[in-house]
């Protein structure tokens, strides 16, 4: 058998979105399981809409997803010339014709077939006129006439579309340029892809570029198409239902494993398991596999997967992962150890990079925020004297373990439970009634900015 060789061919008319990084997911996976080749290729023949930023972002999404492709990214619009060789090639062969039909005589005859019950396809006018170029003159493909033009979609099942349905195809445009499905087939042929896998927004595409590639005498790829993904309200995935590109997912805090491994589940099954590396999803995805319906985005799961990936991640590798979330404020970078030791605070208390960030920044803070509802409640005159008594006894530093002893004794004194001694103690090192364990922070902390924080907070 030959080797398995899938594109991904997004056009850099916007950012990778959660769709495309599926697509582009499910065609990596079958390359890199069967040995094969992933290509990448930028469909920017659309020179009004795409844009190298675009480009220089859907290769820096993938690269986050670690999508790594075979070879140099291929640039549509570098092979005008190779799909005009083939334009000419169908033109040569009687395959495609040159139709000087104008765009509004061309509405006018649609409006009329309509009105009379026909289809408001192309009448053929130019077919067998056997006409050649001339201003805004575009070439058709000479479609069959009858029968049926079908395939096996390796998700799908047999999908079968009537040849009257279809039109007489613009291949190449008055402006010289190709169509999408013309430069998609040379360019598919041309790259040896043998599977197509794209979004099922394509299937019209399909029988077309079937038909071309028997036009070409070159043999049709298999094809898989992949059902949209919908918002909760079941409509089509927009920016309405939130976050659609990937590289806002990264801003949020998610880890691009647990955004593949959410994209992966989003119709692809395998028994129960819901967990898998990339590494794992290559030995046991298969396309048979992917649901038939469409799957809804659902942000709560990919919250749940992302815990899971936070919670797995060693706290210093989770350091070098929150520092780009701290840094910009503009705090000083303590040391690894420390940086490590503040993560394993904050680890298990948040579903994003972000949210631990946001747990961990009163470490770093010169005085924390002050939760003001936090705040009036604790600051009674009672818990004022507390925080006098805790500043006198954490004087010195801790050892491991001693704060609980200390945190008993301080409460018995003062005729409260632990807990409620605790709380004007922890609104003073972290501004919040809520935090990770208080023994851990002052440790962190040290005497010196225990006693500025109580000072502060008093
Ligand atoms: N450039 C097309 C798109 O972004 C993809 C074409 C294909 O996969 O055949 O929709």
């Amino acid at each position: 058998m030959s080797e398995t060789i899938t594109r991904f061919a997004p056009s850099p008319t916007g950012h990778l979105h959660v769709g495309g990084a599926r697509t582009a997911l499910f065609n990596w996976l079958l390359a890199r399981q069967k040995g094969g080749r992933f290509v990448l290729r930028i469909e920017d023949t659309d020179a009004q809409r795409s844009s190298d930023e675009f480009t220089r972002a859907i290769l820096s999404a993938m690269t986050w997803l670690k999508l790594d492709w075979d070879g140099e990214p291929v640039y549509q619009s570098q092979r005008l010339p190779l799909h005009r060789e083939y334009i000419d090639k169908l033109l040569s062969e009687g395959q495609a014709y040159w139709c000087h039909c104008q765009a509004a005589d061309l509405e006018e005859r649609r409006r009329k077939a309509l009105a009379a019950g026909g289809k408001p396809k192309y009448d053929g006018l130019c077919r067998d006129k056997n006409l050649g170029p001339a201003p805004g003159a575009v070439v058709r493909f000479r479609g069959p006439e009858g029968g049926e033009t079908g395939w096996n979609d390796l998700i799908k099942g047999s999908v079968v579309f009537d040849n009257r349905e279809l039109d007489d195809l613009i291949i190449l445009r008055s402006d010289g340029l190709p169509t999408y499905n013309m430069a998609v087939v040379v360019d598919d042929v041309a790259m040896n892809i043998t599977h197509i896998v794209r979004g099922d927004d394509h299937v019209n595409n399909t029988p077309r570029q079937i038909q071309l590639y028997r036009a070409l005498g070159a043999p049709a790829p298999y094809f898989a198409h992949v059902p949209m993904i919908l918002g909760a309200d079941k409509t089509r995935l927009s920016k309405r239902h939130g976050a659609t590109s990937v590289m806002a997912y990264k801003d949020m805090g998610y880890l691009p494993q647990a955004l593949i491994n959410y994209l992966a589940r989003l119709g692809w099954s395998h028994g129960d398991q819901e967990i898998f590396s990339l590494d794992e999803m290559k030995q046991v995805f298969d396309l048979s596999h992917v649901g038939r319906s469409a799957g809804v985005f659902n942000p709560e799961k990919l919250n749940w997967l992302n815990s899971h990936y936070l919670k797995e991640t060693p706290p210093d590798e989770l350091a070098e992962l929150v520092w780009p979330y701290l840094e910009p404020k503009g705090y000083a970078r303590p040391d690894g150890a420390a940086m490590a030791k503040i993560m394993l605070t904050v680890h298990e208390r948040g579903k994003t990079l972000t949210e631990l960030a946001e747990k961990a920044e009163f470490y770093f803070q010169d005085l924390p925020t002050l939760d003001t509802k936090d705040a009036a409640k604790i600051l009674t005159p009672e818990n004022k004297a507390l925080l006098r008594e805790w500043m006198e006894v954490l004087r010195r530093p801790l050892g491991g373990g001693e704060f609980e002893a200390l945190l008993r004794r301080v409460a018995e004194e003062k005729g409260v439970k632990p807990g409620a001694a605790a709380q004007p103690l922890r609104l003073a090192m972290t501004g919040r009634t809520a935090s990770p364990g208080l023994d851990d922070i002052l440790s962190i902390l040290g005497p010196e900015k225990i006693r500025k924080r109580i000072e502060a907070l008093l």
